[in-house]
């Protein structure tokens, strides 16, 4: 291996081994021992899948120690810092976000921490932001921060569990002494105490008429996306409860023997999670023929899905070159084609695609007609369905660290 090779290599196990430590302090300080509650990320993965949820509440994780960080091989560290970056870039996002806010003068508390117990189950929810407003129209915001690579069409469910989870306890434990601020002697108050203590405002003694809500900032590099409001349920929220606890015996039944994790509950047919996921690896969801990896159709197989990883890693810097050339474009103020070696390029508004949007169609129709069953079932006649076709599905086995040689 070449010296500058080498030193490169050394420059991202440095930074791994950071990033790990970070991540480790970060968590003990913030989060606690998240191995002795259920937090609120736990009952989202929950929603979405048991048995995922249960692995990492039990500790099972494909994230190295610090200390091993030195013995990994080149692949392994690169997958390993990778996923770290992806992990905490959330953090470094929040930070920005907690300066800006704190810059108009709104009063921010953040990580806020509600602690409960419900059915001998300890349950805490970490509030990202939560915006205090006083006076006569009292006002509370939560804001839940994503990082999200691509900002999302719609919010996934596991999100969406949080914020019921989150504005839920916040509404039904409004005067009870479950708030506690970090890096304040702010501990098991009730929320109007702790605001008081805060920032020297008043806020009722009930919930009842606070105008509450949360919501979700996704962001990506270049673009922020607000989802909600996401308003206190009840229904909602003992839906999360019964998650926690369900949560927690199953983590208590495979730490006892009664169950193995892969008699728990999970998530069917493709779904996103399953590539983050660290027990992946002998999930019976994929329990089918393995073939050896060095057989043709392993290889085949292998070189398919680095194909489409090397597709994945150009289509972004395609979009990105194609994003930057349009602005160039726009600043150039031009309408004509530019010319450049072998190729001419232009920048032309196209008519957007047409689509028929059915409610208003169903809502038109029934006004003229009178009876909107017969609208439904009449559009119902004209639908017309594609044939099935096949769908390749390719997703990332998280194997077991190897250690370099
Ligand atoms: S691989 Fe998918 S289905 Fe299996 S436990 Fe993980 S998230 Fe659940």
């Amino acid at each position: 291996m070449q010296p500058d090779t080498i030193k490169a290599q050394e420059l991202m196990r440095l930074l791994t081994q950071g990033l790990l430590a970070h991540a480790e302090e970060k968590t003990a300080s913030e989060l606690g021992n998240r191995s002795q509650y259920i937090g609120m990320s736990d009952i989202g993965k929950g929603v979405e899948c048991m048995r995922a949820a249960v692995a990492s509440k039990l500790g099972i994780s494909a994230i190295p120690a610090t200390t091993d960080v030195g013995e990994l091989a080149h692949e392994d560290l690169v997958r390993v810092l990778g996923r770290q970056i992806i992990l905490q870039r959330g953090h470094w996002q929040e930070y920005g976000i907690e300066k800006a806010l704190t810059a108009t003068g709104v009063k921010l508390v953040p990580q806020l921490e509600i602690s409960i117990e419900h059915n001998g189950v300890t349950i805490k929810a970490h509030l990202d932001f939560t915006l205090v407003w006083g006076g006569k129209r009292p006002a509370v915001r939560i804001l839940e921060l994503k990082s999200n690579g691509r900002i999302p069409e719609s919010l996934y469910a596991s999100y969406e569990a949080q914020l019921y989870g989150q504005v839920g306890l916040l509404k039904s434990c409004w005067a009870q002494p479950c708030f506690s601020v970090p890096q304040t002697d702010l501990r098991q108050v009730t929320f109007p105490q702790a605001i008081k203590k805060m920032f020297g405002v008043d806020l009722p003694e009930s919930s009842d008429n606070v105008d509450v809500e949360a919501w979700v900032l996704s962001i990506s590099m270049s673009e922020v996306k607000p989802f909600g409001p996401y308003l206190p349920d009840m229904d909602m929220l003992e839906a999360c409860m019964q998650t926690a606890v369900a949560i927690w015996r199953a983590a208590e039944d495979v730490r006892a023997g009664n169950l193995g994790l892969s008699d728990l509950d999970y998530c069917r047919g493709f779904h996103p999670l399953c590539d983050w996921c660290d027990v992946n690896g002998d999930c019976p969801k994929f329990q089918a023929a393995s073939i050896p990896s060095d057989s043709a159709c392993g290889l085949e197989l292998e070189e398919l899905a680095m194909l489409k990883e090397r597709k994945a890693v150009l289509e972004e810097r395609i979009t990105d070159a194609e994003e930057r050339i349009r602005q160039t474009y726009s600043l150039i103020g031009t309408q004509d084609w530019i010319s450049t070696g072998a190729h001419r390029f232009r920048v032309t508004t196209v008519a957007g695609r047409k689509t028929l949007d059915r409610s208003p169609v169903v809502d038109k129709l029934a006004s003229l007609i009178g009876d909107e069953l017969k609208v439904q079932t009449a559009l119902e006649q004209c639908e017309k369905e594609g044939k099935p076709h096949d769908r390749l599905y390719i997703g990332k086995i998280n194997k077991p660290l190897k250690l370099a040689a």
